[in-house]
């Protein structure tokens, strides 16, 4: 159907960026396509650690996975997007085809090292996470593309991740977030690690320096303190309602900072809670 109805037609999944765009009028599809009645498009499946996640998958399905469980990074995303009513009806395929900058799957999948499976006209392929997004609100997806499933590696053993977003109340995209993932050698030892930063940038930043500063080291408080500050220098936000350029790099310090903690409590097979930070709280 969007090879018939040509470059104006848009899918619609959960609804919950193209709607409101809709009715701004900064979107005007000639006609939508609704995923919605497809079957076995949204499903969480898990063999051998390996995740593949349905791209019409809801945030709230996943938030109450078995997969979440047992990757809790998976879980510290799903169930801090927006509230009840956004996570009920929005998709993860959705959150990734829109490439919003401020969307809180991107960065959390990109440090887990996943994939996209697309399809289309040309056939199906997988992307990494990575090379998906171009650019602020661009893809890889040509016009008759869709998502199909989201691919989750299997970390292996002794790695964990925490993700962390700081948002100014529910409802509203985070001021900036940070998803950290940490494979260790034992409980002080890191083998590797990815830092990836949410909000302050056109698409998620990558930051290697961070990686490189916990990399085949042990895990001290100045190795954590060497990571943020890696992060501050490599975010590269704009200041907005949300904050200054200032308050969003000392933000981001202190994300990355807690999302590590977590992350290396994890490793270490400590149960940690991690929940979005929400002002005057
Ligand atoms: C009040 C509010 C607050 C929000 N806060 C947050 C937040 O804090 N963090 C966050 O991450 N998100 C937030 N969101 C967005 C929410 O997560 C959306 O669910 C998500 O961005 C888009 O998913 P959707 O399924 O609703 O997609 P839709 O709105 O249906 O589609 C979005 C775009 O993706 C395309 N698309 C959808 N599915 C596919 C597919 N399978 N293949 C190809 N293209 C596709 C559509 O054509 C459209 O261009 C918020 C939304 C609202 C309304």
């Amino acid at each position: 159907m969007l090879g018939e109805l040509g470059e104006e037609a848009k899918v619609l999944a959960g609804g919950q960026s193209l709607i409101p765009l809709m009715k701004l009028r900064l979107a005007r599809p000639s006609a939508l396509v609704d995923l919605n009645h497809i079957p076995r498009t949204a499903y969480i499946e898990t063999q051998n650690g390996h995740v593949r996640i349905g791209a019409m998958t809801r945030h709230a399905d996943i938030e109450d996975s078995p997969a979440a469980a047992c990757i809790p990074i998976l879980h510290d995303c799903a169930a801090g997007i927006a509230d009840a009513q956004v996570r009920n009806m929005g998709t993860i395929g959705g959150s990734v085809a829109e490439a919003d900058p401020h969307g809180d799957w991107a960065p959390v999948l990109m440090a887990l090292g996943a994939e996209v499976e697309c399809i289309g006209p040309g056939g199906a392929r997988t992307v990494p996470v990575s090379q998906f997004i171009k650019d602020a609100f661009s893809t890889v997806l040509g016009p008759a593309d869709l998502v199909r499933e989201i691919r989750v590696p299997n970390a292996g053993p002794r790695s964990a991740g925490a993700y962390v977003a700081f948002k100014r109340c529910a409802p509203v995209y985070p001021t900036a977030s940070a998803a950290v993932e940490v494979k260790m050698l034992d409980d002080d030892f890191c083998q590797d690690a990815k830092v990836v930063l949410g909000s302050v940038g056109l698409t998620p930043v990558v930051v290697a320096e961070a990686a490189s500063a916990l990399r085949g080291q042990a895990i001290t408080p100045h190795a954590i303190r060497r990571a943020a500050e890696a992060a501050m220098s490599a975010a590269d936000p704009q200041a907005d309602l949300r904050g200054s350029v200032e308050y969003k790099r000392l933000l981001v310090g202190v994300l990355t900072e807690r999302a590590l903690l977590a992350a290396l409590a994890r490793a270490r097979g400590e149960r940690v809670e991690v929940a979005h930070e929400y002002a005057g709280r």
